[in-house]
């Protein structure tokens, strides 16, 4: 018997139409969503491997979201409106731009369903872009996206356009494949001002690879990373998770990025969702937060637990996990404190500050840190960058599970030009033939 708690709004997978779901305690006491279509029947969907209690207190400390600065009317209602609408209760903090649909790879798993033959974003429509942000309250922080993004040979303008309108934050989204097999390409990022490399690594092992990636990667994305070391450019590892796959390797991953620590400064964790292209040899299998936690603390023997981990602030807590270690002088590594508020929910200033620092450059009134630090407080600053490892993780939704209350907290957005920003999840939102809502 099934046990509802909690009412919330989602869409039907079928033809996306906005339907009520309820929360419920599953038959296994898990937390699953139950919804029904009038249309195409009811659908059940695993939500929370833990009880009732586990779930309610993850969201124990969960403040009200702050509006946007800039809204435009709702007429259709959520998930139809983004652009950000009136009802979002949430500022953007993180805009992805999609570059080019192009990619080098052919992975069965792919948001957005890149290929070979995908175009570029021409550089004036990224400049509107740009623009459009600007007057939707920016700048934020920039994600370039894809596709694969270093198929282009414009970076460089890409990233000047930018700044030349005040942003200052500039996370490169690869599969490390250029910057593993073209010799300086990394140390030329770095110079036309790339603030941080989220690296797609998903396992440590060619098998695995040519299972989630189509074929065996794991030497290319060692050179990556010796690469992004060389150039002294930081490194977040972003492996995608599914159950029965990779879901013993979270440990092993996390090993290996803190051997590779300060230069990879930590992992950020995805585990699978169900929108875009999802080719897998197995049915839909879902990993939740609070069996993520529970295989980071076993895999990690206990060095990480899963009481270390807090959700998200100014995102629905339900969204995302995260936690920072510093490195003990016996080198072992001590959790910090838990932040009530994630860095979204800090006035923008302050949490693009906060990224930066956390994932990116390390730039204070005083200069590089990096380089040319010549004060107490510049080395003090250097070595709480430098000492500190976050892991955190993003689970984003798909029809099966969108519930309409995260996703009008969402702060991470992709740029459109003609609706401004739309929340990452509803723009990569698909029905369950691949249909999307908002991605053209
Ligand atoms: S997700 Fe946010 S912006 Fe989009 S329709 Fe819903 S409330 Fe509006
Ligand atoms: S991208 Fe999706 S999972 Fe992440 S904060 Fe936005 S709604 Fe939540
Ligand atoms: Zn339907």
């Amino acid at each position: 018997m099934t046990v509802a708690f909690k009412r919330t709004m989602s869409v039907c997978p079928v033809c996306l139409k906005t339907i009520e779901a309820e929360i419920a305690v599953g038959d296994d006491n898990n937390i699953h969503m139950m919804k029904t279509c009038s249309l195409h029947g009811s659908f059940d969907t695993l939500i929370w491997e833990g009880n009732v209690i586990s779930y309610l207190q993850w969201a124990e400390e969960d403040q009200e979201g702050i509006a946007p600065i800039t809204a435009i009317p709702s007429d259709k209602g959520c998930p139809n409106d983004c652009g950000l609408c009136q009802n979002h209760h949430s500022e953007a903090c993180c805009v992805l731009l999609e570059l080019t649909s192009r990619c080098n790879l052919q992975c069965p798993v792919c948001f957005a369903s890149a290929n070979e033959e995908g175009t570029d974003l021409p550089l004036s429509e990224i400049k509107r872009q740009y623009d459009l942000l600007t007057e939707h309250g920016g700048p934020y922080n920039i994600q370039l996206s894809g596709g694969e993004p270093t198929l282009r040979d414009d970076l460089d303008q890409i990233v000047q356009c930018g700044k030349e309108r005040g942003f200052t934050y500039f996370q490169l989204n690869t599969n490390g494949l250029r910057i593993a097999e073209e010799e300086g390409y990394a140390e030329w990022l770095k110079k036309i001002g790339i603030s941080c490399v989220f690296l797609q690594f998903d396992t440590l092992h060619d098998e695995v690879y040519e299972i989630l990636r189509g074929k065996g990667l794991m030497n290319i994305k060692q050179r990556a990373v010796d690469a992004c070391i060389k150039a002294n450019l930081p490194v977040v590892l972003v492996p995608v998770i599914v159950p029965g796959i990779n879901e013993e390797e979270i440990g092993s991953i996390l090993s290996y990025a803190m051997q590779y620590h300060p230069h990879v400064r930590g992992v950020h964790f995805q585990p699978v969702s169900y929108f875009g292209r999802v080719n897998l040899p197995q049915e839909q299998k879902r990993i939740t937060i609070p069996k993520m936690l529970k295989e980071i603390e076993a895999q990690t023997k206990g060095q990480m637990k899963a009481v270390d981990f807090s959700g998200g602030g100014a995102e629905s807590p339900y969204c995302s996990f995260h936690a920072s270690y510093r490195k003990k002088a016996d080198g072992t590594w001590r959790a910090l404190q838990k932040k009530k508020r994630g860095c979204c929910a800090m006035p923008s200033s302050e949490a693009m500050q906060f990224v930066s620092r956390q994932w990116g450059k390390e730039e204070t009134e005083h200069g590089d840190v990096r380089g040319t630090e010549t004060s107490s407080l510049d080395l003090f600053l250097k070595q709480a960058v430098e000492d500190t490892f976050t892991v955190s993780g993003m689970l984003f939704q798909d029809a099966w599970n969108l519930d309409l209350q995260r996703l009008k907290r969402c702060y991470i957005c992709e740029a459109d030009s003609e609706r401004g920003m739309i929340p990452f999840c509803a723009y990569n939102l698909t029905d369950c033939n691949g249909k999307a809502l908002y991605r053209k």
